[in-house]
């Protein structure tokens, strides 16, 4: 495992929080009085003197009202986790709306203040810097993968699924064999070309639906959604061969070993890690470039293969995600997908079934459609990659489409686009992810017409 990552030593904090847009003061904890300000702060209040709880009264103090003295201010925000809100004077003479929040530090109190009433350039630069540092922190600079934290997301994201509704999870870790030699004789950059080579031989193999990371090092972690240990363990092989089979680029043959592990009903991530880790180290142990599986599993073939005979998708309330408008378009995509599974079933003609698949892309196209424009509307930091999936199934069932009007789609496909693609993996899968952003920002906007 690499180690955590800590701040470089010749960081300059203090540069830093300047460079924040955000008002932010240090407060010394045992007599209350400001140690310092950042730029923000400087600019938004002008310096400040004497301790916090005078400076706290008399910008509250607003001529002409008749507000009262807000009390001993560090009492009341220690209090707070949440922050107090609150209008407070600026050195521009103006009130503003304002967050305060107070951290602890040793003996020092952080006061932190943002500014609510502001909608223009400060709100814009902290949603900016909040997206780039959510960005930075989920996708891996060198090979573009996400990274563990996004990694951990999804795989807890997939462990709620296979808890309620029972679909199988595997996950491979792959580690490079004897990277260091690498590193060692043909130097650093040939090393991180390596990395690169490696993960895209890893991302063409894979399907779009699993999701391959970057875990640290020369380590990856694969999450494979709907997938049971027998499948997840052919994957790993293929995945082996693929790196092994061919020269890389820069450094010659390349190999690999593999650790593979399905998540078990009393696993949490930790555990469930642990297991591939075990099986990876017993493939470095047993000669490396190799595949060990944990040898738990609780899919046989009969729950695999009963995937493909899948005849009817069942809504239920644990399936809805808590807003009205995607709740109701999920629970009409569902009946649409049981109209065309039912007219598949009873052989109607190929028309008619091809009439269904166009409604089905019809309503499909609409409801990504709002589904992104509502969480645009909630902030979801990571709508971008969530439009990107829906790219991605609007082609294949156009795809789809395209071949039932040539009367040339086979039956197990649009089962497979129906039952895996659209809603085991993306409606009771991806959709799931954004549920907390919809909790904390209640729409109150009509919802858009279901035309
Ligand atoms: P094993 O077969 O047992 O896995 O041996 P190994 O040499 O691959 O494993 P080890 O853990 O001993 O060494 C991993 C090396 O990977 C050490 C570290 O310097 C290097 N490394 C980690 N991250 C990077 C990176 O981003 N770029 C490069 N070039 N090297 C990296
Ligand atoms: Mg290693
Ligand atoms: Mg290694």
């Amino acid at each position: 495992m690499p180690p955590p990552l800590t701040l470089p030593p010749d960081l300059d904090c203090a540069a830093l929080l300047d460079s924040l847009p955000v008002a932010l003061a240090l407060v010394n904890g045992e007599n209350g009085q400001f140690v310092c300000a950042n730029q923000a702060f400087l600019q938004h209040f002008g310096q400040p003197s004497g301790p916090f709880d005078t400076w706290w009264s008399h910008t509250h103090h607003i001529e002409g009202t008749d507000s009262a003295d807000p009390g001993p201010a560090l009492q009341m925000l220690a209090g707070s986790e949440e922050g107090v809100e609150s209008d407070i004077l600026g050195s521009d003479g103006r009130r503003h709306h304002m967050r305060t929040r107070l951290r602890s530090h040793g003996r020092y109190l952080l006061v932190c203040l943002i500014d609510l009433s502001d909608g223009n350039a400060h709100q814009e630069i902290l949603r900016q810097a909040l997206a780039e540092m959510e960005t930075r922190s989920t996708t891996d600079a060198l090979t573009g993968l996400p990274t563990r934290r996004r990694l951990e997301e999804a795989a807890l994201s997939e462990m709620h699924r296979f808890r309620r509704f029972g679909h199988p999870i595997s996950l491979i870790m792959a580690d490079i064999d004897h990277f260091k030699r690498i590193n060692d004789s043909l130097g650093h950059l040939v090393g991180d070309q390596v990395l690169v080579e490696f993960a895209q031989r890893l991302s063409k193999r894979c399907r779009d639906l699993d999701v391959i990371g970057r875990y640290g090092g020369e380590e990856f972690v694969i999450l494979l959604p709907s997938t049971p240990l027998a499948g997840a363990t052919t994957l790993a092989n293929t995945l082996r061969q693929t790196i092994c089979d061919t020269p890389f680029d820069t450094a010659g043959p390349v190999s690999a070993s593999f650790g593979v592990a399905e998540c078990l009903a009393g696993d949490d991530w930790p555990n469930w890690l642990s297991r591939a880790d075990q099986a990876l180290y017993q493939a470095k142990d047993a000669g490396r470039n190799r595949v060990m599986s944990a040898p738990e599993s609780a899919f046989d073939e009969r729950a695999i293969k009963h995937r493909s005979r899948l005849d009817r998708l069942t809504w239920d309330d644990g399936h809805c995600v808590g807003d009205p408008v995607i709740d109701a378009q999920h629970h009409h995509l569902f009946e649409l997908a049981n109209r065309l599974l039912h007219q598949v079933r009873e052989a109607r003609p190929p028309a008619e079934i091809h009439a269904v698949i166009r409604d089905l892309a019809r309503a499909t196209s609409r409801h990504f459609r709002d589904e992104e424009a509502i969480l645009t509307s909630v902030d979801y930091p990571r709508r971008e990659q969530h439009a990107k999936a829906h790219r991605i199934l609007s082609a294949k069932l156009d795809a789809l489409s395209t071949q039932s009007a040539h009367g040339s789609l086979p039956t197990s496909k649009l089962i497979e686009f129906l039952a895996y693609d659209l809603v085991d993996h993306h409606a009771l899968g991806a959709d799931r992810d954004f549920i907390p952003w919809l909790r904390r920002i209640p729409r109150d906007t009509p919802p858009p017409s279901d035309a």
